[in-house]
């Protein structure tokens, strides 16, 4: 059976997140979206696996479901499905290592609360894992896969948003050239990899090194509205072990949703301050700094991914998984309506669309162009069918400045092999 999941979010105890980042909140927008099985994040923090081991009950081996009793009707019926949860925590590993300070994300998943008990308390001697929801441990990443492989063989240990500037095992400002610079001898203990929203499947085909890693990609989610901006397809039981089967070995692994990358907020190269953004030649000739205040850039993951590319762009390896690029419903809306994604008038349209036509995905995906038109929204037919052919325009993002997208605007994107219907 074909179904998305989303293992990378954060609940309402990560810094800057909603407080509806909840195990309700999850199961709700969940099933708005369309999303099967939702990561619970955050699984370090110990109020937060206290409140999820409260509402949440086992269910398919190795997955949980929220309790009845914390059930609200709210959903309406065209979008009701049952919800797997999965534990899933963020670790950010600051460390030094080979005379540079590194800055590395890692994504953890978990069988069971006893696994992720036995972890956290490993974690609690090192830092303090109720600071964040998102804790930040004096820890090398490469330490951090060897606790998590002590306390729990069946866990899996994810670098997150690989390409990140800041944050990332590749990042241009405190990442590695190699996984193996990372990780060492442990590297074959690393089986798939965050793409993150700035980089999607065909950059990360430039690197032939990553061939053999099952590319994933995750919301990222600090708010409910967010959950699903990117996220996985597979074709699998709904099982812990299935799911972890299909990670290592890319078998049941169908694809990825991918937001389109020039809208990730470090895609190009660039100084936000001063409002400057270069592609990645421009930053070559201006020697890596800003034009307007003379102070380093910061570099892009376009940029990075071709310094480390052995590939030209374009190159599509052998059995390599399909993806799609999408917008969410409700940039969409705003676009169609000239007004801010957060206003009144794009929720009543979200809420009408998905009343008529099911969740989130099935609209961006499957509905048929027609049947969005016949719901009374005719311009927002003519934006899905726009997107699905990657006939949009997007100003792209830079140095933490999110791209801007523009619908209506006829530019063709460059084509993209590998852009097949993933249903
Ligand atoms: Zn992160
Ligand atoms: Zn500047």
């Amino acid at each position: 059976m074909k179904y998305i999941a989303d293992f990378h979010v954060h609940s309402k105890y990560s810094r800057a997140t909603s407080p509806e980042m909840s195990p309700e909140g999850l199961w709700r927008w969940s099933q708005l979206k369309g999303i099967k099985v939702v990561g619970t994040g955050d699984f370090t923090h110990p109020l937060w696996i206290d409140e999820l081991q409260k509402k949440l009950e086992p269910a398919a081996a190795g997955l949980f479901s929220l309790k009845k009793k914390f059930r609200a009707d709210t959903v309406p019926k065209s979008c009701k499905a049952d919800i797997s949860f999965i534990l899933s925590a963020e670790i950010s590993c600051i460390y030094r290592k080979n005379d540079k300070t590194r800055k590395v994300h890692c994504i953890v998943i978990a069988p069971a609360f006893d696994d992720a008990l036995r972890i956290n308390k490993r974690l609690s001697t090192i830092g303090n894992l109720s600071a964040d929801g998102r804790p930040i441990l004096g820890l090398d990443a490469k330490g951090l896969l060897k606790i998590v492989m002590e306390e729990s063989p069946e866990a899996l240990l994810i670098p997150a948003h690989i390409w990140t500037p800041h944050f990332s095992v590749f990042g241009a400002a405190s990442g590695f050239d190699s996984l193996e610079e990372c990780f060492d001898e442990l590297t074959p203990h690393i089986h798939a990899l965050e793409t993150g929203l700035s980089s999607d499947p065909a950059m990360n085909w430039r690197l032939s090194s990553l061939d053999t890693l099952t590319l994933i990609s995750n919301s990222d989610a600090h708010s409910p509205r967010k959950l699903g901006r990117e996220a996985n397809i597979l074709d699998a039981e709904i099982s812990y072990a299935s799911i972890l089967s299909a990670l290592k070995t890319g078998r049941g692994f169908s694809g990825t949703i991918e937001f389109y990358p020039e809208e990730g907020k470090y895609h190009a190269d660039g100084h936000r301050a001063c409002g400057v953004c270069l592609s990645p030649e421009e930053t070559i000739r201006h020697n890596y700094l800003c034009p307007v205040c003379g102070r380093k850039v910061t570099v892009g993951v376009l940029h990075r991914v071709a310094k480390l590319a052995d590939r030209d762009d374009g190159f599509r390896p052998k059995g390599a998984p399909s993806y799609r690029s999408i917008i969410p419903l409700e940039e969409i809306i705003a676009e169609t309506r000239k007004v801010g994604v957060n206003s009144k008038a794009v929720e009543n349209v979200y809420t009408k669309l998905l009343d008529d036509l099911g969740n989130e995905f099935r609209i961006l995906l499957e509905v048929p162009v027609e049947d969005i038109e016949r719901s009374g929204f005719p311009q927002v037919a003519e934006a899905v069918s726009r997107m699905r052919a990657n006939r949009i325009s997007i100003a792209p993002g830079y140095d933490g400045e999110f791209g801007r997208i523009k619908i209506f605007e006829e530019v063709k994107r460059k084509e993209v092999k590998g852009q097949e219907p993933l249903f």
